[in-house]
């Protein structure tokens, strides 16, 4: 009995045919479980199954649209992924992966899903400009200012240039007088 899981395929016509190849596409969804990965679209894995002696190596491809949030400000950014996959498969079962079942089936989706999570990037930012969120109301500061506490968590210089600022008023004002718009 066929697994209705698309990651499962059946190999029972590559099995002790040492260097026959078969090129395989596999299509499927896929729930990535990564704190990281907001959503992930399907998957799509191109592959070259290859009988060796004992077992089948399978080398490919695995690609899909993840969404991941930006780590400052939370915004879902849209990534694509594609992960080289290389496995071998045996008669003696890895204890994560699996090996070819009694039905000459092996399933992909585990180390599909645990090639996805390796290209997710560690650090994920909507822009390199991002200004994330104000600590203490929430406000995106990409989207507004709140008056008081953006400009004191924003940058640790944030104090010298309000000084500075400051100290710049001060002699305009000395200089020019106090006229302004
Ligand atoms: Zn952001
Ligand atoms: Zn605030």
């Amino acid at each position: 009995m066929r697994s209705s899981n698309p990651f499962v395929i059946g190999v029972n016509g590559l099995l002790g045919r040492t260097g026959v190849t078969r090129s395989v596409t596999v299509i499927g969804p896929m729930e990535v479980d990564l704190a990281r990965v907001e959503g992930c679209g399907p998957v799509t894995a191109d592959l070259i199954i290859e009988a060796t002696v004992g077992g089948l190596l399978v080398r490919g491809e695995a690609r899909a649209d993840l969404i991941l949030k930006c780590n400052r400000c939370l915004r879902a950014v849209d990534f694509r992924s594609a992960s080289p996959v290389s496995q071998v498969y045996g008669d003696r079962p890895d204890d994560q992966i699996g090996g070819i079942d009694d039905e000459g089936n092996i399933d992909l989706s585990l180390v599909i899903h645990d090639e996805l999570c390796l290209s997710v990037p560690l650090l994920t930012l909507c822009s390199e400009f991002c200004r994330g969120i104000c600590p203490m109301c929430g406000v995106d500061l990409n989207e507004g200012t709140c008056p008081g506490h953006a400009e004191t968590t924003e940058s640790p210089f944030a104090a010298l240039e309000a000084w500075l600022g400051a100290s710049l008023d001060l002699a305009e004002s000395t200089e020019i007088g106090s006229s302004s718009s």
